[in-house]
């Protein structure tokens, strides 16, 4: 858990800055009275309430204890035979990397693009006979880039269907509903992908664990095949539902998450960074001077400011306004004469 100090500004592992909604908060406690009674078997309430929000049928849909709990099942159901190798962008989420090791898979790691985006033409040119997943973010974590919609129907073109493409949509909630995938429309027209979502972060929910899997019935099916019975908390479904009725709230806090990203990635702008354009709750700082990312490095440290480190740069949650502006003032008093060594991620 992220603990909350004074002068602490907790921001590598792009939580929402928020605690739950009073309603929400309200409806977890009185769940919690049942804490004695065990959860479904396995769970039916919770695909059905989500697969009638999203509008897809509820034998699409595959709940697990986060979206990292989805991931492994899908591992578990498509990397695991004969060490199987998953094609993932490099850097990726870290779970990705682990999980396909847990289950005795082979990561592939495919370096991502000077502009910080997934190489779609060099993640298609390592699929072969033995890759059994290809994992690709919109918006990718950790740069915030998007995926292009034709580039990526003509990656699944060019990739065919024997290949199962997870589509990791952990932050999708961050971009405005008219600039995202239609990925209903794209699952029924390509049966391999598998679009994996979260509670977690535009939801604020990453301490109840809630994720799902989004896929054709046949594929959600071998998916399920992997959950623990009993799996899911009691506080998972209420938690959702409370969310989902609260949906006008929450949609105030992603704005104001998005306004607090569009005005950190300005202010740094102007102090001289050179950042890619994110589509997320987080900022991607890429730094190729090693003076400089220790520089960094040292100075949030000093100031309580904590952040994803990477070999190329620095991933910063968009946290509140106190946190953001600490963010800032550290990042420009560092910055100085490294100005023209920073900017490339690759
Ligand atoms: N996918 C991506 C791209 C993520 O960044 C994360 C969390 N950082 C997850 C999945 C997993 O989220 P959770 O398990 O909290 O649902």
């Amino acid at each position: 858990m992220t603990t909350l100090v004074p002068g602490s500004y907790p921001l590598a592992l792009n939580e929402n800055p928020y605690g739950p909604l009073p309603s929400v908060r309200r409806a977890l406690e009185r769940a919690l009275a049942s804490a004695n009674r065990y959860p479904e078997f396995l769970p039916d309430r919770l695909p059905r309430l989500i697969a009638a929000r999203i509008g897809c049928s509820p034998e699409q849909i595959v709940v697990g204890p986060g979206a990292t709990g989805v991931i492994l099942y899908i591992l578990q159901a498509f990397a695991a035979p004969g060490g199987a190798r998953v094609i993932m962008a490099d850097p990726t989420f870290d779970g990705y990397p682990l999980l396909t090791a847990t289950v005795g898979g082979n990561p592939v790691p495919v370096p991502l693009t000077a502009a910080g985006a997934q190489d779609l033409d060099a993640m298609a040119a390592a699929v072969d006979e033995r890759t059994g997943v290809v994992v690709l973010c919109d918006p990718h974590n950790p740069t915030g880039t998007r995926l292009h919609p034709r580039e990526l129907t003509g990656f699944l073109d060019r990739i065919g269907s024997r290949v199962n493409v997870i589509l990791d949509e952990a932050y999708i909630e961050f971009v405005t509903p008219e600039r995202r995938i239609d990925t209903l429309a794209l699952l029924a027209a390509y049966p391999n992908v598998i679009v994996v979502r979260t509670f977690s972060k535009a939801f604020g929910l990453a301490g109840l664990r809630v994720g799902y899997a989004v896929a054709a019935p046949g594929i959600a099916a071998r998916i399920a095949h992997w959950q623990v019975p009993f799996g899911m908390n009691i506080l998972a479904e209420v938690g959702v539902q409370a969310c989902y009725a609260a949906e006008d709230e929450l949609n105030q806090r992603i704005h104001a998450i998005v306004d607090e990203r569009d005005r950190l990635s300005t202010a740094l702008r102007r102090g001289g960074y050179i950042l890619p354009d994110s589509s997320a709750n987080y900022i991607f700082v890429p730094l190729n001077d090693p003076a400089l990312t220790r520089r960094i490095s040292d100075a949030f440290t000093g100031a309580g400011i904590q952040v994803k480190q990477y070999s190329t740069g620095m991933r910063v949650t968009v946290g509140d306004p106190v946190a953001n502006e600490a963010v800032v003032r550290v990042a420009r008093e560092v910055v100085g004469d490294f100005v023209p060594a920073i900017g490339q991620i690759a």
